[in-house]
């Protein structure tokens, strides 16, 4: 039957096949969830020049090193700074500048007094300043302006590549204006089911046939991971329409080719079969619960991962095996998964395979708290809708009581797209 490979050794065959994918330029408004390509340096400061963080009165602070509200100091107003001006003068002692928040703070001054420690109001619509402005306290040099360079330095590396930019990092390269981003290209994943069982959602049903779930749910992890994916039409359990299916998938040139279900050992099994006999198969058995056949190899040179075909294994090997393996392709690092430990609320059996249990854990005092969600068989799809966690027993182990610490991965986890 060839070797039981442990999950670890399983990703360790699997993993090298795969490499980041090309790279292209697109805008920033397009890159959104990309993944960068290249690190990112600053192109100047940020700020990029120094600010007023309040409105205010843009002030010499020795000028007003004596003011209080029992001896305001008196300034001389001598012009208004809306943001996105720039005082084309030099503010000199006894002066101030009406300044709003964002506004270039003049030269010759080196501080901000709000308006709140003035006799100023800034009325909506804004009037005309005032002649003089009255100040209510001291400020030292610095306050209340942001100096260029505050938040980053030109030249500073701001993000790495292999980042998957979040919307903060486009608010940022926004802000160093550029305009263009480099990332990697989507990675293109093709999938399709096997069975003759299977009719697609919106057919009739008829007695013994089930609807397709796996293509529908493997297609939007796919989606929700970046990748771009063309859904092939399911294969009915005969080794010629599997293998067309495979050449349709290298005729569309994908980076990955995604099946599930007929790995297994059954008479009508033959994913397989085509892969040892029309491509190569790397492996096919790992020692783990559930989806204990997953057919890993290639076709014409293209990635081949054959998914288990219950639902429930076929989730948790793209999870376990896909979504690592996708993660390389698309240029991001080799980061395991954060684990959290969690706390049994009730004890649990397996059967010494690496078992991935669905459960639901909840934030109990001090504690993650984790129960089962329901029966464990690889086809209750139910039980992994209503688990927000998979709890990982490693091999070897067959029950572990109520209070074992356990790591679980938490499902649901948007930020590991
Ligand atoms: P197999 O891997 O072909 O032995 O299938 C294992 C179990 O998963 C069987 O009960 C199949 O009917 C079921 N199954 C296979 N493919 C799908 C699918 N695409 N959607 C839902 N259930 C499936
Ligand atoms: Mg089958």
């Amino acid at each position: 039957l060839g070797e039981l490979l442990s999950v670890a050794a399983a990703l360790q065959r699997l993993l090298p096949i795969f490499e980041p994918v090309t790279s292209e330029t697109v805008p920033l408004n397009a890159a959104g969830g990309r993944v960068l390509a290249e690190t990112v340096h600053a192109r100047w400061p940020l700020p990029p020049f120094t600010t007023a963080s309040m409105d205010g009165f843009a002030v010499r602070a020795a000028d007003v090193q004596e003011a209080s509200s029992e001896h305001p100091i008196c300034l001389q107003i001598i012009g208004d700074l809306p943001a996105g001006q720039v005082y084309p003068g030099v503010l000199m002692a006894g002066q101030a500048l009406r300044i709003m928040t964002g506004a270039a703070l003049p030269a010759g001054a080196d501080a901000v007094v709000p308006v709140e420690d003035t006799d100023s109001q800034f009325p909506q619509p804004a009037l005309a300043s005032p002649a003089q402005v009255k100040v209510y306290r001291s400020v030292h040099a610095g306050d209340y302006i942001r100096p260029r360079g505050q938040d980053l330095a030109a030249e500073q590396c701001v993000l790495a590549r292999g980042q998957r930019l979040r919307p903060q990092d486009v608010g940022l390269l926004a802000m160093l204006g550029q305009a263009n981003v480099p990332v990697y290209r989507r990675p293109h994943v093709a999938i399709f089911s096997t069975g003759d069982e299977l009719i697609s959602v919106g057919e009739g049903l008829s007695p013994g046939k089930i609807y397709d779930a796996n293509t529908l749910m493997l297609a939007a992890l796919l989606e929700r991971a970046g990748v771009q994916v063309t859904t092939l039409a399911s294969a009915p359990d005969d080794p010629a329409a599997i293998q067309q299916r495979l050449d349709q998938a290298v005729a569309a040139g994908v980076d990955l080719i995604l099946s599930s279900a007929g790995v297994s050992v059954g008479a009508y099994d033959f994913v397989r079969r085509v892969i040892e006999a029309q491509g190569q198969l790397d492996f096919w058995r790992v020692n783990i619960r559930p989806g204990k056949p997953l057919v890993v190899g290639a076709y014409l040179d293209i990635p081949f991962i054959g998914l288990p075909g219950n639902p429930v294994s076929a989730f948790v090997c793209y999870e376990v095996f896909a979504r690592p393996a996708l993660a390389r392709l698309a240029g991001l690092p080799d980061q395991p998964r954060p684990r959290w430990m969690v706390r049994l609320a009730e004890p649990v059996t397996s059967d010494g395979r690496e078992s991935y249990l669905r459960a639901v854990v909840t934030r109990t005092g001090p504690h993650w708290l984790a129960k089962l969600a329901g029966g464990q068989d690889s086809g209750n799809l139910f039980s992994i809708v209503q688990a927000n966690a998979l709890l990982i027993v490693p091999s070897e182990v067959k029950s572990l009581p109520i209070g074992t610490e356990v790591e679980a991965w938490f499902l649901n986890d948007f930020t590991l797209c």
